[in-house]
């Protein structure tokens, strides 16, 4: 049996600065930070390819676990609720249908509004843990629209906040993270409920408001789309 003694490598520490400080791992120190992101790997090197079927789509695989592990918000009847893995900011989720259909075309008129109503409650979800200052919604659909998973719908909600947006990602393909996807799925989950029953009542609210306007005149959205110029 052979000791540390004979051979170093054998006791190089697990601790990251423990091995740079000993000299235990081959290298020399650069003036450049490093981000270490091996989870993009099976990403950029297959990506769409690997998606041939409903058997091997991220999106109809992850229902199917646990909720933690797969970043699972939340199970509605039809669709379901999930941190985006590549998150163009803290907090960018999806609503998916649970069916494995590509376009906003294909979806039910169940699921169309199940989806609605997801996503305006991952709006409030996320005004109740990061309150960002807006919001941008979207689905790419088809490869040249540029979905990553083309082959199963996606809504992106993705929050806001002034100056977000930087030189990292132009420069350097980099987007700045203030938070691990753990952390961000463990806020978002423990507000979820809350944030169901915030939907409801401002629904309640929202449908007062078109009653009672809907009697005065023309809506609200109405009068906003109005140019100034056209009012009489
Ligand atoms: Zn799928």
């Amino acid at each position: 049996m052979t000791t540390p003694e004979e051979h170093p490598q054998a006791a190089a520490p697990a601790d990251d600065a423990q091995a740079t400080d000993g000299h235990v791992l081959a290298g020399a120190p650069d003036a450049f930070g490093r981000l270490w992101n091996p989870h993009r790997m099976a990403y950029v090197s297959r990506g769409q390819e690997q998606v041939t079927d409903e058997h091997t789509c991220p999106f109809c695989a992850a229902p199917e676990r646990e909720d933690e592990s797969s970043l699972l918000l939340h199970r509605g009847r039809t669709c379901f609720v999930i941190l985006n893995l590549y998150p163009y900011n803290a907090g960018h989720l999806l609503i998916c249908p649970y069916r494995h259909v590509p376009m906003y075309t294909d979806i039910t008129a169940e699921e169309t509004a199940e989806m609605a109503t997801l996503t305006q409650t991952a709006m409030i979800a996320l005004e109740r843990t990061a309150a960002p200052a807006g919001f941008n919604l979207g689905m790419n659909q088809g490869m040249v629209g540029g979905a990553g998973i083309a082959a199963h719908l996606h809504q992106h909600v993705v929050p806001r906040w002034g100056g977000d947006g930087n030189f990292l990602p132009i420069i350097a393909q980099t987007k700045n993270m203030t938070q691990t996807l753990g952390q961000t799925w463990r806020q978002l989950h423990d507000v979820w409920d809350e944030a169901a029953t915030e939907f409801a009542d401002r629904q309640t609210r929202n449908a007062t408001g078109v009653a009672t306007t809907a009697e005065d005149g023309p809506r609200h959205d109405d009068r906003r789309r109005q140019a100034p110029g056209d009012r009489r």
